[in-house]
């Protein structure tokens, strides 16, 4: 277990680079060969959507309700660098200083990921992941 929580650490690193002062959060996406080889495929954190017809607007960080619909969480932010059906060689496993949410969890399904690794659990919706989790086998460790 202490192997991921370097990188649970690199995870939180990652965290620090979101805008939002009031919660930031981070997430790996690591996969793991049967010889035991890990390596690093992505990195996200929670940010702003980003478009080309748009220019940076200065969020009030204080309206959550507002900044919600401008923030990206950091589970899609990783997965959108990558290619689902890229075949990638091992287990995948996501790292995430903060416990899915159910938007978040629907693309950790759909990406294939064994397990994921959680630090902060979001208390609201947690017993709604690890239904989902069960469901589509998935697991869900807190370290
Ligand atoms: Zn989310």
């Amino acid at each position: 277990m202490t192997i991921y929580k370097k990188y649970m650490d690199i995870a939180e690193s990652v965290s620090y680079l979101s805008p939002d002062p009031k919660k930031k959060v981070g997430a790996i996406l690591i996969t793991k060969k049967k010889n035991g080889f890990i390596k690093i495929i992505s990195v996200g954190y929670n940010r702003f959507v980003e478009s080309e017809n748009q220019y940076i607007k200065k969020l009030n960080w204080d309206d959550r309700e507002y900044t919600k619909l401008h923030i990206i969480h950091a589970e899609v932010d990783c997965l959108s660098y990558i290619n689902k059906n890229d075949e990638l060689i091992g287990e995948r496993y996501m790292l995430c200083t903060l416990s899915p949410c159910i938007e978040c969890f629907k693309y950790i399904i759909e990406y294939n990921i064994n397990t994921v690794f959680f630090k902060e659990k979001k208390d609201k919706t947690f017993f709604i992941i690890e239904k989902l989790a069960i469901e589509y086998n998935i697991s869900l460790i807190q370290i």
